[in-house]
């Protein structure tokens, strides 16, 4: 890095995370490239339920906090993107009473609602089922799944950031430093900090022996339907909290049955576009073929799902975490090199300001803004393959 001319970054993954990242890296005044292999939000974060809600976690808890306040900015300055003022608010459904019954530890959300009785949760959403019972949380802000990561996109274009699409890329490291990317066909571009933000696929670019495995790939599949008069609140099937983990050995199972495909009704409604979801598993599946289960399964809280059009299908895959928090930061023994990565079920609420974290890191130079239970080194040390460009 030499003094006098901007500091070049690197971004590998142009999802949620990349493309904040590269937004506030330009903003900061780096000369920032962004290299994405196929287009903006091909993966999970143009596909996912497009729910922004609390994470249930007291650790991830600050970050959905400030990325509530990041797209509350960016509404402001992008007329493409429009982000609710207030929450739609998160009902949690179940047909059974006392799953509802404290079990111990209460999510970290504040003021939860007291359980409501079926003719409470008609009274509230009319077109649920007239025999669940629920509890509301005060989150759950619904947006177009693709909207969030196109919008810092754009941001990241406004800032300066240079966006190359179609362009797969590892990381180059020489001598325990990061000096840039290698692209497809060899080319070489060099930069002075490099971060992997490639969601579930960065494990392999850090290791591509594939041995160092932090993050695995949990693939969900989603319906957008045609729906007349959907609930207002997001609506997710009782326990959705306790999705943030490896997939079970029953979704490794393939092709599983219709019965035991492992998934979780959830609703989330922005505007017209009403996305359904979702399945847990460890393979890609083909949402195709996944849609009309998913439509089936969700009639038993949602009736009206029975004069529903699917209008689209789509698969993507969590990068989840061994313990379910994304890794940020720069990995150990390899100067220059970061990573951003393992947001699980969460990265669009929480995505933003775990960029920030990293950003400020990069640019800083302190390690210490990245807390513990976030940073990359919690975990063993990746085999970096070292490719000299
Ligand atoms: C079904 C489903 C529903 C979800 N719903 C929600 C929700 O409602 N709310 C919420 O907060 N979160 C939700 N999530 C989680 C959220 O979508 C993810 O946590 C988030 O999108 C991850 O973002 P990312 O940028 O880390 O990764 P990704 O979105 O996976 O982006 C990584 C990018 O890297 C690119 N890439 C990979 N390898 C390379 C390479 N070598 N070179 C260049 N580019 C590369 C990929 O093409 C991809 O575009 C959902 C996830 C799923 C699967």
């Amino acid at each position: 890095m030499g003094a006098g001319r901007p500091v070049e970054v690197a971004i590998v993954g142009g999802g949620i995370i990349g493309c904040a990242a590269a937004a506030f890296a330009a903003e900061a005044g780096a000369r920032v490239t962004l290299y994405e292999r196929a287009e903006i939000g091909a993966g999970a974060s143009g596909r996912n339920m497009g729910a922004v809600q609390h994470p249930f976690d007291p650790i991830l808890a600050p970050l959905y906090e400030e990325t509530v306040q990041i797209y509350r900015e960016l509404s402001q300055r992008d007329d493409e993107f429009s982000f609710p003022g207030e929450p739609a608010g998160l009902l949690m459904v179940t047909p059974d009473p006392t799953l509802l019954e404290p079990d111990g530890e209460e999510p970290p959300l504040g003021p939860r609602s007291d359980l409501l009785a079926p003719r409470q949760v008609q009274s509230l959403e009319p077109s649920l089922a007239d025999d669940l019972w629920a509890t509301r949380l005060e989150t759950g802000f619904p947006i177009p799944p693709h909207a969030a990561t196109a919008a810092m996109a754009r941001r990241a274009r406004e800032g300066g950031a240079q966006l190359e699409l179609g362009a797969a890329a590892v990381p180059a490291v020489v001598n325990g430093r990061a000096v840039g990317v290698v692209l497809e066909g060899l080319r070489p571009r060099a930069a002075d900090l490099v971060l992997i933000a490639a969601g579930p696929w960065s494990p392999y670019l850090l290791d591509p022996s594939g041995r160092w495995q932090p993050i695995v790939a949990t693939w969900g599949a989603t319906a957008q339907l045609e729906l007349a008069s959907p609930p207002r609140h997001v609506v997710e099937e009782l326990r959705v909290e306790s999705v943030n983990q490896p997939v079970s050995d029953a979704a490794t199972a393939r092709p599983p049955s219709a019965e035991k495909t492992p998934s979780i009704f959830t609703l989330a409604a922005a505007g017209s576009v009403v996305t359904i979801g979702s399945t847990f598993l460890a393979f890609e599946p083909d949402p195709r073929a996944m849609a009309p289960l998913l439509v089936e399964r969700g009639k038993r809280f949602l009736p009206g799902l029975r004069d529903t059009r699917i209008v689209a299908t789509r698969a993507c895959a969590r990068p989840q975490s061994l313990d379910g928090r994304p890794l940020v930061g720069e990995v150990a023994g390899m100067q220059g090199l970061f990573l951003a990565a393992g947001h699980g079920p969460w990265g669009i609420s929480s995505g933003p300001a775990s960029a920030r974290l990293v950003v400020d890191a990069m640019l800083g130079g302190d390690a210490s803004v990245i807390p513990d239970g976030l940073n990359v080194r919690r975990f063993d040390t990746p085999t970096v393959r070292e490719v000299h460009v």
